[in-house]
């Protein structure tokens, strides 16, 4: 383990500003489950770069580019976008975190092939894997959390009407942007998106476990209660070599 450190080091993607290796994090949980607000308390308090396709995708929709073209159709449906666009994303994503502290991938791998690439970009570079988060949650719980969410358009802040509500309805606290619900959070599509969960990325649960990569959280309790435990269990875990 570690020689696979050193080389990680030497790789020139496995270490951090401080000195220390760098921390390569994976969320996995159903839609709505709390990865993205815990990915960016990580990212303002730890310096992790967040990484999340998601918020990639919709970007690319905004910018009118061609991948966010291809991949409307699918997120609107509340469907995996094909592998070839979200792939290109995230190994661009994860190149340009080299030399930092770390990073959070929230929403990647959705699928055992996402995981088998995944596998693949980080042998090639050097990069770390040092655990896997799994957001164990109820989903009745989780539709109302979707039902409830509102993101800035503007920096992307994620907020809750009633779990956590911005000082001045409606409006960002950072920047006074109107917030704004995402379509596919509507129960229709929420509810197919928690299918295509349980089809295609709960499987991956148990391929990490085996891996000794999982750490499991119950994703009911409060956010500030997860970030200290994720933290302080992440912080000090070494990376495990990959298969
Ligand atoms: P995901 O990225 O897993 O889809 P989000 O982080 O966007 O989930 O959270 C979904 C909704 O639930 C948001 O409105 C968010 O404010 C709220 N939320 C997140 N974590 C918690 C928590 N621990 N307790 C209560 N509400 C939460
Ligand atoms: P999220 O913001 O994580 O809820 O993702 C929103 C939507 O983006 C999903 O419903 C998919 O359409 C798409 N998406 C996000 N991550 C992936 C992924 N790893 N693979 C394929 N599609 C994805």
């Amino acid at each position: 383990m570690t020689e696979f450190l050193t080389r990680a080091a030497s790789a020139g993607g496995g270490s951090g500003p401080a000195g220390r290796a760098a921390i390569g994090l994976v969320f996995v949980g159903p839609p709505g489950a709390g990865k993205g607000t815990l990915a960016k308390t990580l990212q303002a308090r730890a310096g992790m770069r967040h990484i999340s396709p998601g918020d990639l995708l919709r970007q690319a929709v905004r910018d009118h580019t061609e991948y966010g073209r291809k991949a409307l159709t699918y997120m609107r449906a509340g469907d995996l976008v094909p592998d070839e666009i979200v792939d290109a994303m995230i190994q661009a994503a994860l190149a340009q975190a080299e030399g930092g502290s770390g990073w959070v991938l929230d929403g990647y791998p959705r699928t055992p092939a996402q995981a088998g690439l995944l596998d693949g970009f980080l042998a090639s570079r050097g990069g770390t894997l040092n655990a896997v988060v799994y957001f164990e949650i109820g989903e009745d719980i989780l539709l109302r959390r979707l039902t409830g969410r509102r993101l800035c358009p503007i920096c992307g802040a994620i907020y809750h009407v009633d779990y956590r509500p911005p000082r001045s309805a409606g409006r960002c606290d950072l920047d006074g942007a109107e917030l704004v619900a995402r379509r596919d959070d509507a129960p229709d599509t929420a509810l197919h998106r928690f299918r295509v969960y349980r089809a295609q990325t709960a499987p991956l649960i148990d391929h990490y476990r085996r891996r000794g990569l999982l750490l499991s959280v119950n994703a009911e309790r409060p956010a500030e209660e997860l970030y200290d435990m994720i933290w302080g269990s992440v912080r000090s875990r070494p990376a495990t070599p990959l298969p």
